[in-house]
């Protein structure tokens, strides 16, 4: 007669440890930051960029990005809550693991916005495609000079269209993981548009071929969203 009432003492004590447990194991189990998922599926992009670099390149390497900057901003309770922007704002007083992983993250979850599945690509805004003209004569010109920043990127990084603060345009590139939001980028701005010339995002299919990847890519841009970012750009700068 022994067993009912263990079993009744285990069914007793199980709400109670789990009320314990509960609040404890929520706190350790919830991240600063997370992966979001691709807003499209890892073959949308196809023959541009193959599925198997996009499966690589956001669930391995955004991936690594956002555990290590989890791990870097937990490990520093003054950054506790800080959004990813205000760690970018100040990134030069921080340990090089926010700028390196922080910046990857950032960087990232930009960069899959910036494209799309066809059908859904648009094209650049009448307002954009003005304010490009008035800084590099066409738009040619434009995608030209976004072009040679990529390229002439020594090692890893990216190229960025940037909105600066007195309302015009400019193309950069900046080394590693940073960005033009970093309070140590030497050429500060809105990003408006960014490639990743990492050769993690186009190795697999273009090889060494960093320019031709360069080229093929503006066919996946999504131009609708490109055209929100510089609205909302010039509205934030209002
Ligand atoms: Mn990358």
């Amino acid at each position: 007669m022994l067993k009912p009432i263990v079993a009744a003492l285990l069914l007793a004590s199980a709400p109670a440890a789990f009320a314990q447990a509960a609040p404890i194991e929520q706190a350790a189990q919830q991240p600063a930051f997370t992966l979001d998922p691709l807003p499209y599926a890892t073959d949308a992009l196809a023959p541009v960029i193959d599925k198997e670099t996009m499966e690589l390149h956001h669930g391995r390497h955004h991936r690594a990005y956002v555990d290590n900057l989890n791990k870097a901003v937990s490990a520093d309770p003054a950054l506790k809550g800080l959004s990813l922007e205000q760690l970018m704002a100040r990134v030069s007083t921080l340990p090089k693991a926010i700028r390196d992983n922080g910046g990857g993250h950032w960087n990232h979850r930009f960069f899959w916005g910036l494209m799309a599945p066809e059908g859904q690509r648009g094209q650049p805004s009448a307002r954009l495609v003005a304010a490009i003209e008035r800084q590099w004569g066409s738009m040619d010109a434009f995608k030209a000079a976004f072009q040679q920043a990529g390229t002439s990127q020594f090692g890893s990084g990216w190229a960025w269209l940037i909105l600066k603060a007195d309302g015009t345009l400019a193309v950069v590139s900046t080394p590693n993981q940073d960005n033009p939001l970093m309070d140590l980028a030497p050429m500060k701005g809105r990003p408006i548009l960014a490639n990743d010339v990492w050769e993690h995002a186009y190795y697999l299919n273009y090889r060494n071929r960093r320019g031709e990847y360069l080229g093929k890519w503006w066919d996946v841009v999504n131009w609708g969203r490109v055209n929100e970012i510089y609205d909302e750009a010039i509205a934030l700068k209002r």
